[in-house]
């Protein structure tokens, strides 16, 4: 990286938060993408650690005027290697805009900087009592800049949506410098083109998300735990739509093959507790008062019993709710070093056990398996594609084109929460016409003339 460039970095942020040493580097050039598709990152960068929307703005405007490419770094957990930089970059860590800006009780709003974390956001909220934000991807560490740069999901889709139902309003510094604000707190706005929008998901391309205005909500205070088993995924996945067709929103639906969550138990030395049957369905439900829980728990064991369910049972302790929840979340985690591919497809719900008899055929095709854990309320399966013997299968490029097209071919989507990256861009051909590619690149085009944010991301 050239002297002058590094000068100018000092000159804005100040000498301490400038890294060169690649030593001190590494962390900040990569993610968690899996090891086998993580892209190469480009070693001739520097890190630079702003502490205003202001210093970005001074970066932007030098970035912009003498092209040199400028990747936003949140909490480094994304799985699509966005926050990689495959250029020679200025890499731009936003950990030092860690403000708890603002709590509107009155609006049951909050404004944070964009680099609070969400283990942050939750431990000031837990202060408050009768409030939370409910969206929670697998890892506290992600940044809210990055949640929203990402527009995460997770477990509480179902009933609460994605952080784009939660977000109100963004201060962002454009890839020219301008510091412009988009939303707000209002609860209805129909003035103009919806730029708030555009920015959620925008995975770092279109502009630097400095402070975020969330939604909270009154915490519901009786929540309960069910596990209920069957001996195929195709019982389990057929309950899902008819509970929700009846009317029950649980916080979270999960579908768990059994030997994969056995093994993110080992991995966390608990026991799974579910013996009879290979699926597993657990819902969390969290409802305003006791009788509500119990009653809707009896309904839903009641449904699954009808869709032969082969066992039941209510976590009824906070640890026993926290055990399961904890070794569902490290599904991930323990199969890592044994996964060249995890797919984020979805569809709509009423679709999944379609998609997860597809992946299962897919599978035995190429006679492997293809481990499945799920959102599967919200129609969103994460399934594995191993590696044979320690090494890259030679047919996963093939195994998961086929398993993208199963998807699309229900109406469904390549990524659903995990992002599009430098790592799925070169499936956007199987989701969009050419025509519907062009307009995207005339939008980056609109908010970054010389394409230096985060460039390979998303579109070339
Ligand atoms: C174990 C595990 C489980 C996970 N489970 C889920 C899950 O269930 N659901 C889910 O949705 N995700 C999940 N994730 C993925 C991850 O947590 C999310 O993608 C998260 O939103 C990324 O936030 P981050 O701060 O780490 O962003 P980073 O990884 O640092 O960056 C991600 C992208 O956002 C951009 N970016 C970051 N901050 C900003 C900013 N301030 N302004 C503009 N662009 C920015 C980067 O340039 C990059 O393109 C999981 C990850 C792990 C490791």
């Amino acid at each position: 990286m050239k002297v002058e460039i590094i000068e100018k970095m000092k000159n804005i942020v100040g000498v301490d938060w400038v890294v060169t040493e690649l030593s001190r580097m590494q962390s900040y050039l990569s993610d968690e993408t899996e090891h086998l598709l993580k892209p190469k990152a480009n070693e001739d960068c520097i890190v630079v650690k702003p502490s205003s929307a202001q210093e970005i703005s001074g970066i932007m405007k030098y970035a912009n005027q003498e092209k040199i490419p400028v990747v936003p770094r949140g909490g480094g957990t994304g799985l699509c290697g966005a926050a990689i930089p495959t250029h020679s970059s200025i890499v731009m860590s936003l950990e030092r805009l860690n403000q708890y800006v603002e709590l509107d009780d009155k609006n049951l709003m909050v404004t944070v900087d964009s680099g609070f974390t969400l283990a942050q956001l939750n431990e000031e909220l837990n202060k408050q009592k009768n409030l939370f934000f409910p969206i929670h991807p697998g890892d506290e560490g992600a940044q809210i800049g990055g949640m929203v740069a990402e527009n995460a999901g997770g477990v509480s889709a179902v009933k609460h949506g994605i952080m784009r139902n939660h977000v109100k309003g963004l201060e962002v510094v454009l890839p020219t410098g301008e510091i412009v604000n988009f939303g707000g707190k209002l609860i209805k706005d129909n003035m103009g083109y919806d730029m708030l929008h555009m920015m959620i998901g925008s995975e770092g391309t279109l502009g630097i998300i400095t402070k975020v205005i969330l939604k909270l909500y009154a915490k519901e205070n009786h929540r309960g735990t069910l596990l209920i088993s069957f001996d195929t995924g195709e019982d389990a996945a057929a309950v899902v739509p008819k509970i929700l067709q009846r009317g029950i929103t649980p916080l979270a639906m999960e579908y768990m093959e059994r030997y994969v969550v056995e093994k993110a138990a080992e991995h966390l030395g608990l026991t799974w507790p579910a013996k009879k049957g290979s699926v597993d369905l657990m819902f969390i439900l969290e409802e305003t008062t006791e009788d509500e829980l119990y009653a809707k728990s009896e309904i839903i064991v009641e449904m699954c019993e009808k869709h032969h369910a082969v066992d039941s049972m209510i976590a009824e302790t906070a640890k026993e709710q926290r055990n399961i929840l904890e070794i569902r979340s490290n599904a991930y985690t323990a199969f890592k070093e044994e996964i060249a591919d995890a797919l984020d497809m979805a569809v709509a719900p009423a679709s999944v056990p379609d998609l997860v008899r597809d992946i299962n055929t897919i599978a035995k095709k190429y006679n492997t398996i293809s481990p499945v854990v799920g959102h599967i309320g919200d129609g969103n399966t994460h399934n594995f594609i191993m590696l044979v013997n320690g090494e890259k299968p030679s047919y996963l490029d093939e195994m998961r084109q086929e398993m993208y097209e199963a998807a699309i071919k229900y109406g469904g989507t390549v990524t659903a929460e995990h992002g599009t990256g430098k790592t799925r861009k070169k499936h956007m051909n199987l989701q969009f016409s050419d025509r519907e590619i062009e307009i995207m690149k005339g939008i980056k085009k609109a908010f970054d003339p010389n394409g230096i944010l985060n460039p390979g991301t998303i579109i070339d």
